[in-house]
């Protein structure tokens, strides 16, 4: 709780969030990030970061770290609460589980989630041969078997990224049919070293301290082990936008609505990163979008002459 009227309120320290953060204080704007994990977001257990401009190799967590200092280097305060709701007016207001947060602009940047499998030993797994982004992690399975869960764009891309680094890749699919383009699966399917697992699902996860195999389990019920020592899971993300939706227009897959100025349908209340509809989901996407919310977010509070 604070009796403060801050300028920006951010919802999420992720890349975008505290990118956010930064440009807002850049602004000389005060800026409050609320976090209901810890700052970082979704990179934090990522142990290389390959694609990140004039950063190669440095781990998820140094690089959160590296933002999140420059963020509070700048002035911008953070407390630890979960965001339950915006409350829309001249000033806004952030519910969270514990109180609320008063802000002139508001930028959701909380992002989304990965959809789990949920199948036993998964989150243990996590850094331990299961993963949730082939281009994050893909070049440690370098000539190794591993497989693909999912039907959509993501894991046929995914597959696709992954024939080119690893030795065999499974894709493996509930259905017969992938979701996902019928030119990424036709490129799939002439590719050698993929071999598609169909109507199936991953149920089980095999490990010795790190992922040996999976159990897979057809639609007819008989089981077979794949030995393999990488798991792709791209089975659709969850971005966290429900507890804001009454404000934000949402797509069908539940990602506010948006366009690169990150407005929303809410004068005040911007969204970036992983929250919204986008093509390339990326750190360096999530930090664009974190510099174009809280510019159109100072925009905002300075062409308002009651706030
Ligand atoms: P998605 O399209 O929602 O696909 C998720 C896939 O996972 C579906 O095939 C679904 O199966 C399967 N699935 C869901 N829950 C499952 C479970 N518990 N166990 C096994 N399988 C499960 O998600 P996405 O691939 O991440 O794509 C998200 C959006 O981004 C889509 O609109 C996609 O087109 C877009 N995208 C676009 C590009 C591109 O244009 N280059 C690249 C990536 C993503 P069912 O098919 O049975 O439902």
């Amino acid at each position: 709780m604070s009796d403060k009227i801050y300028d920006v309120i951010i919802i999420g320290a992720g890349t975008a969030g505290m990118t956010a953060a930064i440009y807002a204080r850049r602004a000389s704007k005060t800026a409050l990030m609320i976090e209901a994990k810890t700052y970082g977001g979704q990179i934090i257990n990522t142990p290389a970061i390959d694609n990140y401009p004039a950063e190669p190799g440095i781990s998820g967590y140094d690089f959160a770290v590296k933002i999140f200092e420059q963020a509070k280097a700048l002035g911008a305060d953070i407390v630890y609460e979960k965001a339950v709701g915006i409350e829309d007016g001249t000033i806004k207001k952030v519910k969270t589980e514990k109180g609320e947060y008063e802000g002139k602009a508001v930028i959701i940047a909380c992002g989304s989630e990965n959809r789990k499998l949920g199948v036993e030993y998964e989150d243990m797994l996590i850094g331990r041969g299961v993963s949730y982004c082939a281009t994050c992690d893909g070049m440690f399975f370098r000539n190794k078997k591993v497989a693909v869960v999912g039907g959509g764009n993501t894991a046929l891309e995914d597959a696709l990224y992954l024939a080119g680094v690893a030795e065999t890749v499974y894709l493996i699919h509930r259905r017969d049919k992938f979701r996902g383009d019928d030119l990424t699966a036709s490129l799939l399917s002439k590719r050698g070293n993929v071999k598609f697992v169909l109507n199936s699902r991953v149920t089980k996860l095999i490990a010795d301290k790190r992922l040996t195999a999976v159990e897979v389990t057809d639609n007819k019920g008989n089981t077979t082990e794949l030995e393999v020592s990488g798991l792709f899971v791209a089975v659709g993300r969850v971005p966290e936008n429900q507890p804001f939706s009454d404000l934000i227009e949402l797509d069908e897959a539940g990602y506010a609505v948006s366009g690169e100025n990150c407005r929303t349908k809410t004068p005040g209340v911007f969204v970036a990163g992983d929250n919204r509809t986008k093509e390339v989901r990326q750190l360096v996407t999530a930090a664009s979008d974190g510099a174009a919310a809280a510019t159109e977010a100072v925009k905002y509070i300075n062409a308002r002459e009651d706030i």
